[in-house]
């Protein structure tokens, strides 16, 4: 591993640059990774965002976020940035089975990778690397990497601090995670100080939903909700056909599982889905409950202790049986 320090000198001359984030991104992943190429524009280089997968329509307002290739769209014009980049940022994620059939096109790739990352347990494929467990969101790491790694706080424009105020938003459940540390909020109030419009970009990813998306929320919440009282646990699972009878499209569960949290005494929560080639499975908890535990012994995910997933190849019924049938296990803590 070398010294993130030693990046200053090779992003000192115009280099070629691919930044990429987790399948199925998320405001951290799009707003991290969109924050470090409106910095890297600034200095010159020849940079390329490209995602595995696609990503929520209430993200496509990001600044310049028309930039953005999507892998599966363009595969043969991504692997050929990938293979001639200088330079690889892995961002929001850490293990490269995460952006999918792209990781052996990044791990095959001659440039150098840095990873900017806040997950737990990261796998050894980077030359350089910037990680906190710490971090609420890898956008506050990639405001750290260009403040006080690279010493260019002058290029946190409107565009870099709309990016990355958007990535802390949304991974801290708007500034309200215990990660949201003072320091924190000293890093949004000066993304605040150089121009992101804090009431605008919550109205642009918090209201900007579709009828249906609404009218799903309600149907899952009085239909589809169970809670094991026994365990304090609440589960919402929904059927590949509900999903399309609502016409739900990709972001549009998100956050569903946390309404399951907010009822009182609810220690875990879960989402189990069935999408057209597997079942996706998203874990929410408080206090110490390890939620990442499960995904990773269970389910071949992982995550953060009190925000994780995985998936099952599993038929959605056997999912949740299996599901259910874990919750004896770990009654002790869910009890506590
Ligand atoms: P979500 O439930 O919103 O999809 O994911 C919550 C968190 O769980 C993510 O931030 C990520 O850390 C983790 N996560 C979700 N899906 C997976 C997965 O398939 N594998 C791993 N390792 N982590 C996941
Ligand atoms: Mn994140």
């Amino acid at each position: 591993m070398q010294e993130l320090a030693s990046l200053k000198e090779l992003l000192a001359n115009p280099q070629h640059i691919v930044i990429t984030t987790h399948h199925k991104p998320d405001g951290d992943a799009m707003g991290s990774s969109l924050g470090l190429y409106n910095y890297l524009i600034q200095k010159g280089h020849h940079v390329r965002v490209i995602t595995p997968t696609d990503y929520p329509f209430f993200l496509h307002w990001l600044p310049n976020n028309p930039e953005v290739i999507i892998y599966t769209e363009k595969i043969e014009d991504s692997k050929k940035y990938i293979n001639e980049a200088d330079i690889i940022f892995c961002l929001d994620f850490n293990s490269l089975s995460r952006i999918n059939e792209m990781g052996e096109v990044v791990r095959d790739a001659k440039a150098k990778k840095v990873m900017i990352d806040h997950h737990l347990e990261p796998e050894d494929f980077d030359d350089y690397r910037h990680w906190s467990i710490n971090a609420c969101a890898t956008a506050q790491l990639a405001y750290d990497f260009i403040v006080n790694i690279m010493q260019e706080p002058e290029l946190v424009n409107k565009d870099v601090a709309t990016c990355l105020y958007t990535g802390i938003m949304t991974d801290s459940g708007s500034f309200r995670f215990p990660t949201t540390t003072p320091q924190v909020h000293q890093i949004v109030a000066d993304l605040i100080a150089r121009g992101a419009e804090n009431a605008k970009i919550h109205q642009l990813v918090y209201d900007n939903f579709s009828e249906s998306r609404l009218r799903f929320l309600g149907y899952c919440l009085l239909n589809k909700l169970e809670v094991f009282e026994e365990y304090n646990t609440a589960l919402i699972s929904v059927s590949n056909d509900e999903l399309d009878k609502f016409g739900i499209e990709t972001g549009d569960t998100e956050g569903l599982v946390n309404y399951a949290l907010t009822i009182n005494g609810i220690k875990l929560a879960a989402l189990i889905i069935e999408r057209a080639d597997k079942v996706k499975l998203s874990l929410r908890s408080t206090g110490d409950f390890p939620a990442n535990e499960i995904c990773k012994k269970y389910f071949n995910g992982g995550g953060h202790r009190n925000a994780a997933g995985g998936f099952s190849e599993k038929s959605l019924q056997d999912v949740i049986s299996e599901f259910k049938s874990i919750l004896p296990d770990y009654k002790s803590l869910l009890i506590l």
